[in-house]
């Protein structure tokens, strides 16, 4: 059973009061100091959302599956046989991996968050937060309130997440807010991407957008992240699947998903040659933002 870790469990703070947290006793509940609301913290996962925000979030999830997946097994399927949707150029993560080892902080624990990321830690002291107690998240949480304090995090990563979120503005301002004054916040923004559910999709920016958005920040750096082929190959294979007679159905449209997926698969490695093209923001995918909290 993994334990909840000592410099994720001194940042906490309660969604409700950002009152300070109890550690887990035998029951496994982490009891807020000030207001004296209870979170459970499931084999080392602590569970910190409001009740209302917890209940919203379940709601959300049982309409997605509702409308997406009628027939449940067999568009489950499909959906695991299309290919992954885009094909970054992978410059974000050799710029995260390169900021994530200069981000640690003499004389302490350093301590991220990876928003909305289940995967492998990004490094061992940046933490997976979600929504939901998947399988590698190390906190769950509300992105649009943060159970941290001010000034507490050396590093926020938080890659495809914010056109999912009701509040981009609100979002980038609870991050500001959560790092210490000097340290970076790594974002995947997407712009011409088509509408995707997970379980909902609000939002989409330009790169003048991405400046206004992260304006409080300082040393921005936008660059484009998935280019102008995933742009192509992404909207074709809608295009394709969306037209189809009887894509109404989950299961046909998830089966011409999968197949024009992967037929249109090899039109995202010609943004090797896009990456060199400067107006390659005119039409990109997504940008990667790299931007630092003023000191
Ligand atoms: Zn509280």
């Amino acid at each position: 059973m993994a334990a909840l870790e000592a410099p994720l469990l001194a940042v906490l703070r309660c969604p409700a009061c950002r009152g300070g947290l109890e550690p887990p006793g035998g029951q496994g509940v982490l009891a807020c100091r000030a207001c004296g609301a209870r979170y459970a913290c499931r084999e080392g996962t602590p569970i910190l959302l409001e009740a209302g925000t917890a209940r919203e979030l379940i709601e959300a999830r049982e309409r997605f599956y509702a409308r997406e997946i009628r027939a449940p097994r067999l568009a489950l399927l499909a959906r695991r046989l299309a290919p992954p949707k885009v094909c970054a150029w992978g410059r974000e993560g050799a710029a995260v991996r390169a900021a994530l080892s200069e981000a640690v902080p003499a004389g302490r624990p350093p301590v991220g968050l990876n928003i909305g990321h289940a995967g492998p830690r990004a490094a061992p002291w940046v933490y997976n937060a979600d929504i939901g107690p998947y399988p590698g998240v190390d906190v769950v949480l509300d992105a649009l309130r943060l159970p941290v304090g001010d000034g507490t995090l050396d590093a926020v990563l938080c890659f495809r997440v914010i056109e999912h979120v009701r509040d981009p503005a609100r979002l980038v301002a609870e991050v500001h807010r959560a790092l210490r004054p000097g340290a970076r916040a790594h974002f995947v923004v997407p712009f011409l991407e088509p509408y995707h559910l997970a379980p909902a999709d609000y939002f989409r920016a330009s790169e003048d957008g991405v400046r206004e958005l992260f304006r409080g920040f300082e040393d921005l750096r936008v660059e484009v992240a998935a280019g102008p082929s995933a742009t192509l190959a992404w909207v074709l294979m809608e295009w394709l699947s969306v037209g189809l007679p009887g894509s109404g159905h989950p299961l046909v449209y998830g089966a011409a998903k999968a197949f024009w997926g992967w037929v249109l698969y090899p039109l995202r490695w010609l943004d090797a040659w896009f990456r060199r093209r400067p107006r390659s923001a005119k039409v990109a995918n997504s940008f990667y933002v790299c931007a630092r909290k003023p000191r």
